[in-house]
């Protein structure tokens, strides 16, 4: 199980299904039976181009929809999953369990009734921060620090998410705000796809404190497969001319569309994303990904290190990896590390199972 998978907004702009095989992609159906994959975190992306213009609660709706569209007519293949059970009734079935999961903002603003109605449609899993760009009650890891944290509306978001039985993610956002959410949540947290700032120290990256504090309250964290998050020789090579994962001038750019129309027509281009090519002599190995899982695994545990490749959202794959397909790689290198069978099913799923059913299941 993945805890990171981007779906659904390459056919909201692009056409398609979900079960078509794309040759310039990272993910679709096809391809997660051949990785051997029994169920992901469904990722819809409300992108910050929507933002300026306050369309991320249209955006966040439209993706739904087309998801839950997709899911229906593709069932023989690719299930809806509400919960913990539904996880296991659709993978033993022989299909793909999808718990559905938003990254970026469902509204800036963190309205309650919206929540609510997007918990009813079947999401279960959502970003406390807007990604990148910091919201009206929770700091982004790399955006305006606003609230030092968490401010009063993102504890009755936090309260709600607990008492609805949906999953509170906390990448992308600020190392206070994930230890105070820590601290509000009555559920484990999940901090869905980033790498450990022991290897590359920037903001987007999970601090040791953090890390440990999302693991003392059951939590679980997940390893983004990049080059970027992970491969201090290739992070060394980007251009340090400005913050690493700053939207300031993008949200300039976008404030002038005064349409949601225009604002499609603009983010289209960018589907399906590209990842970035990496110089051969430092492209990263799959055994440096393994040394960040192994890291977290003596830092926090082996009950809280899961999986969250973020396939289609642009992460520059180890060498010989190159699409969903080859997931079996990155499991093998884990158990070429010399890790107990138990050890390795944990990591490759059962942490993020025993997650969702915590929070989804309470009761
Ligand atoms: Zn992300």
């Amino acid at each position: 199980m993945d805890a990171h998978v981007h779906m659904i907004n390459r056919q909201f702009y692009q056409g398609g299904e979900i079960t078509d095989s794309y040759s310039d992609g990272q993910v679709d159906v096809p391809r997660m039976k051949k990785g051997g994959l029994n169920a992901i975190f469904f990722s819809l992306y409300s992108t910050e181009q929507y933002y300026p213009g306050r369309f991320e609660v249209k955006s966040t709706i439209q993706l739904m929809d087309l998801a839950l569209r997709q899911l229906e007519k593709h069932r023989d293949q690719i299930a809806l999953a509400l919960n913990g059970s539904d996880i296991d009734r659709i993978s033993k079935s022989g299909r793909i369990a999808a718990f559905v999961d938003l990254e970026g903002g469902f509204d800036l603003d963190g309205d309650l009734g919206v929540l609510r109605t997007l918990y009813r449609l079947g999401m279960r899993s959502v970003m406390l921060v807007a990604h990148n760009h910091t919201n009206n009650f929770a700091d982004s890891c790399c955006g305006e620090q606003k609230w030092s944290g968490i401010n009063q509306r993102g504890r009755e978001v936090i309260r709600e998410m607990n008492r609805l039985g949906m999953l509170i993610n906390v990448a992308h956002a600020s190392n206070q705000t994930i230890l105070q959410t820590v601290e509000a949540s009555s559920d484990p947290i999940i901090f869905s796809h980033g790498g450990s700032r022991h290897f590359i120290d920037i903001p987007r990256n999970l601090s040791d404190g953090a890390a440990k504090n999302i693991a003392a309250k059951g939590g679980v964290i997940c390893l983004q497969f990049g080059n970027t998050f992970n491969n201090p020789a290739y992070y060394d090579t980007l251009p340090k001319n400005r913050v690493f994962g700053d939207v300031t001038e993008m949200l300039k750019r976008f404030a002038v569309f005064k349409t949601m129309q225009e604002v499609d027509r603009e983010v289209a281009r960018q589907f399906p994303g590209r990842p970035a090519g990496v110089a051969p002599e430092i492209a990263m190995r799959i055994d440096q990904l393994v040394a960040v899982i192994d890291y977290w695994v003596n830092l926090v545990g082996e009950d809280h290190v899961g999986l969250g490749s973020d396939l289609d959202g642009g992460p520059e794959l180890p060498v010989g990896m190159k699409d969903i397909g080859d997931y079996s790689q990155i499991i093998d290198a884990i158990r070429r590390k010399g890790y107990s069978d138990t050890r390795v099913r944990k990591i490759a799923g059962l942490n993020l199972l025993r997650l969702v059913r915590q929070v989804t299941e309470k009761r």
